[in-house]
């Protein structure tokens, strides 16, 4: 009898891919409990000892490479934080309570290092106090390099994972977007996690790389043995485990169908995206990584709206030098040029932690330190290299101009002082490149927490551009961690609020006579379109592969009847009738449905 299963989750990639599970445990370390035969104990404990002469010189080694790579302040704080976790190599509270444990318990080094940590760990965290968490972080951080020497791993126990030989799909519990990032390379075909959103930044990794992902499947990774078959359906966010042959021939034709799709729709790239009544509406692409720029263009793109910098910052030890960032950013402009980029400066934190500025994970990460906060309040000096780097950049390529995106803009104080931290930038340019002529930079504000909604005609009157990013925006609005599927279920930008919101953002920058576009998940909804059309937006960016379709809606609507459907939309007072009152006035108008 076949155990065929069907599990529901959140679609958060499109596409159907059909492979063997692959499982990955990554966020355990499994830590083996042996009693020990008497008379073992010392033997353990010198096997403790060179497991922390090893993590000794591990950490030596960065401080060294760092010590070389000059001294900023960026670089001082990172050594000074490695500085400490030497200090608490030599901890009676850590290393040599855990080699008393193992003489008393008579236990092995693993298990005894392992008990030592969590009760050093649970105390300083209940301590409620923020430098007693940062310690906690700290001895976790060390704890488990020692473990992994004493166990023989390598510090990136993923990248060995990911690298599979046979095509197969990924199940687990929770991929970080660095993680996702290193499937490029791979022969991986899709995965599912049991956590995630739609709009987690894991999410929006695998759209970008073309990687069909269903999460948010609760109970995932026990109901699926390594090595079944199993069916990612990104479409509808279903995994199907051990299909029955009538259903695997049935997906593998809807596979046949959505490439048939992607191939007709994308053969219109070089159509022009125009409502019927004739009114230009500009469609470019998100990307993560220059790598990418290529395929976004072959999408149709006619620009990018939205260059997640912070992609570079990720899964590395060191944050990126200028010089790295020169170099990627000219190649990123003239891959794309002459059509206009918008770099985002990086937007770190919430559910992007780079190991390269070891931050403390907070409580709540997505009301904590990420984005802008951390290059106005914790680390100017990384704000203001990646500043330096896109003006040089764009001199080198000789754009028109540099584009600069600040994300999570509460108001305009942080415009203000983010426009001097740019003139700062500027003036210290010209004193390092003798006879610097900088290029003309314009500063664009993304609209994505619901303070900067209500002060946007306040911001559109000193910013050059506005962008509004939905995901962020409708997290922050709706109270729904975007990392959180239990409250998944609230994320909807056919909300009445979020039109609402969208309304006051495009009439302040119609208002301002600034541009102003879209770059969040809902850009790339085909039913949201019309309703953006509606509203005045006429630029828009989203994942690549998401431009076809939505070009296809652009030409089957005009501007009269999507303002006619908004004003509609506004009277209504849940998603639902709104999602419905689009399904009404697509229908008909276009077929994209497999
Ligand atoms: C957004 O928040 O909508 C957005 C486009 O930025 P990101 O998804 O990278 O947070
Ligand atoms: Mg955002």
């Amino acid at each position: 009898m076949s155990r065929s299963l069907r599990l529901e989750g959140i679609a958060a990639a499109p596409g159907i891919a059909v492979a063997t599970a692959r499982a990955i445990d990554r966020k355990k370390i499994l830590v083996p409990k042996l009693e020990l035969e008497r008379g073992h104990a010392e033997d353990e404990q010198a096997r403790l000892d060179l497991a922390v002469a090893d993590a000794r010189a591990q950490i030596q080694l960065s401080i060294d490479s760092i010590t070389k790579e000059g001294g900023s302040k960026q670089y001082r704080n990172h050594s000074m934080i490695l500085q400490t976790h030497l200090l608490l190599l030599g901890d009676i509270l850590l290393i040599d309570a855990t080699k008393d444990l193992i003489a008393t318990k008579q236990i092995n080094a693993e298990w005894a290092l392992s008990i030592v940590t969590e009760d050093i760990m649970s105390q300083l965290s209940s301590a409620d106090n923020e430098y007693l968490a940062e310690r906690a972080e700290d001895i976790g951080f060390v704890s488990t390099r020692v473990m992994r020497n004493l166990l023989g791993h390598s510090e990136e126990l993923l990248n060995s994972e990911l690298n599979s030989d046979s095509e197969c799909i990924i199940v687990t519990i929770d991929l970080s977007p660095a993680e996702t990032a290193q499937m490029v390379s791979s022969p991986i075909l899709g995965f599912a996690t049991e956590k995630g959103t739609q709009t987690s930044h894991t999410a929006i990794m695998a759209q970008a790389l073309g990687l069909p992902a269903v999460v948010g499947v609760s109970g995932l990774t026990e109901k699926v043995n390594p090595g079944d078959t199993l069916i990612v359906d990104g479409l509808d966010g279903i995994i199907i485990v051990e299909p029955d042959d009538e259903t695997l021939a049935r997906y593998k034709e809807r596979a046949a169908q959505w490439s048939a799709m992607e191939n007709r729709l994308r053969s219109t790239k070089d159509e022009p995206s125009v409502t019927s009544d004739g009114v230009e509406i500009v469609l470019k692409g998100n990307v993560e990584f220059p790598g990418e720029a290529p395929f976004a263009l072959d999408y149709g793109a006619q620009g990018i709206g939205l260059y997640r910098t912070e992609f570079l910052y990720l899964d590395r030890e060191e944050p990126p030098t200028r010089e790295e960032q020169v170099k990627t950013y000219v190649s990123m402009l003239k891959a794309v040029s002459p059509r206009p980029i918008y770099f985002r400066t990086f937007d770190i934190g919430a559910d992007k932690m780079p190991r390269c500025l070891h931050m403390t994970k907070a409580r709540n990460p997505a009301l904590g330190m990420r984005a802008i906060r951390i290059g106005l309040r914790k680390n100017r000096d990384l704000l203001k290299d990646q500043i330096k780097s896109i003006i040089v950049a764009a001199k080198e390529a000789k754009v028109s101009s540099a584009d600069i995106m600040f994300p999570l803009i509460s108001g305009v104080k942080e415009v203000r002082q983010l426009k001097a931290m740019v003139a700062e930038c500027i003036e210290e340019l010209k004193q390092e490149f003798d006879g610097f002529e900088p290029p003309v930079v314009k500063i664009g504000a993304m609209v994505e927490l619901p303070a900067a909604v209500l002060l946007s005609d306040i911001i559109a009157r000193e910013a050059d551009f506005l962008s509004i990013g939905t995901n962020d925006l409708i997290q922050y609005m709706m109270a729904i961690d975007r990392v959180n599927d239990d409250v998944a279920y609230l994320y909807s930008p056919f909300h009445p609020s979020a039109l609402r919101a969208l309304k006051i953002i495009v009439d302040a920058a119609n208002s301002a006579q600034i541009p102003v576009s879209i770059c969040g998940g809902a850009a790339g909804e085909p039913l949201m379109t019309p309703l953006l059309v509606g509203l005045g937006l006429r630029e828009m960016s989203m994942a690549p592969h998401s431009i076809p379709f939505i070009k296809a809606a652009v030409r089957t609507i005009s501007v009269a009847e999507s303002e006619k459907l908004v004003q509609e939309a506004l009277e209504k007072s849940t998603e639902d009738e709104i999602e419905q009152l689009s399904v009404q006035f697509m229908q008909g108008k276009m077929d994209i449905t497999i």
